[in-house]
């Protein structure tokens, strides 16, 4: 038996290329219970580059005492050497003091993170919206005289545990915000993965009579509730050409007790390229490297393309 790929059936009304953003080494191993030994990630990073993603996030500067499993951020770096060191290798910024140690570092692409409701900006940052954009103004404004590309992620898009529904006209008023600062793209992020298809559909009107075009935004979507494809594919038909996926899903939901949190790499180049979307990614080193990330890790992926492929 050969092993099965998605037979290649062109499909209307999707860009001819995507921008696949790699965010398991960051988003998903912050969201593991079981710390990563640096050399693992280093190894998990270039394969991800080998495999043929072309954006793969690297780590975070946040204060290590909130995100302990990637407290290695320095040291992971240094062990990357001069490949960790392009646009292609963005690391979280949340404050001035984690753009000083990415300037040591040698980063060259940063991203911000945002909330678009207050409550989830007290939790997540421990400051209001304002306070938060007040906290990001000089990281932006330092980046940019650095040369730096600069992301803007916004959490809760489409909807907070605490607050419920998120009206699309507040998340479409911290966007423009946080793009006012001057950042490059914009990553709009559901963040508990409630989110639904026409939901996706009038987030970007909006946003696109705000001025920020689908060119500058990229979509985070969880596949919590198994909306996560479906909604990504709304977004390209959309005209957005930039989505997030982590590679084998790595990072589990924080918010809910659910295995399943970012959409999986692979089930998003399966989708992409029995669409006849090219990506540029191999799939089956990439799920080669999702399954070997597993073992690492001591649980198999929640993906149902590793799944399937991997017989397990
Ligand atoms: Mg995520």
């Amino acid at each position: 038996m050969s092993t099965p790929l998605p037979q290649r059936e062109p499909a209307t009304g999707l860009p001819a290329s995507v921008t696949i953003y790699e965010v398991g080494p960051r988003d998903g191993l912050q969201n593991e219970k079981r710390s990563v030994p640096t050399d693992v990630k280093a190894e998990l990073v270039r394969r991800l580059g080998a495999a043929g993603l072309p954006i793969v996030e690297t780590t975070s500067f946040v204060n290590p005492s909130w995100i302990p499993q990637l407290a290695d951020a320095s040291d992971l770096l240094s062990q990357l050497g001069p490949s960790g060191q392009s646009r292609q290798r963005p690391v979280l910024v949340p404050n001035e003091r984690g753009l000083d140690r990415a300037l040591d570092a040698g980063v060259q692409a940063i991203a911000i993170f945002g909330s678009a409701t207050e409550t989830f900006a007290q939790r997540n940052l421990g400051r209001s919206i304002e306070e938060s954009i007040e906290m990001f103004t000089p990281v932006v404004k330092r980046a940019g005289d650095e040369g730096m590309w600069v992301r803007a992620y916004l959490s809760m898009c489409f909807g907070d545990p605490w607050e419920g529904v998120v009206p699309v006209a507040q998340v479409a008023d911290v966007a423009e915000r946080l793009m006012d600062l001057g950042a490059d793209q914009l990553s709009i992020g559901d963040t508990i993965g409630t989110g639904t298809p026409g939901h996706v559909q009038h987030l970007l009107a909006e946003l696109d009579r705000r001025g920020i075009g689908v060119d500058r935004v990229a979509v985070h979507f969880h596949d919590t509730y198994g909306q996560a494809l479906s909604n990504t594919m709304e977004a390209l038909r959309a005209g957005v050409t930039v989505v997030d996926s982590a590679a084998g899903g790595l990072g589990g939901c924080p918010y809910a007790k659910s295995a399943t949190g970012n959409l999986a790499t692979e089930d998003l180049v399966w989708a992409l390229d029995g669409a006849g979307v090219e990506t540029g990614v191999d799939l089956g080193a990439l799920v080669e490297t999702s399954r070997w990330m597993a073992e690492q890790l001591g649980r198999p992926s929640p993906s149902r393309v590793v799944k399937a492929l991997a017989g397990d």
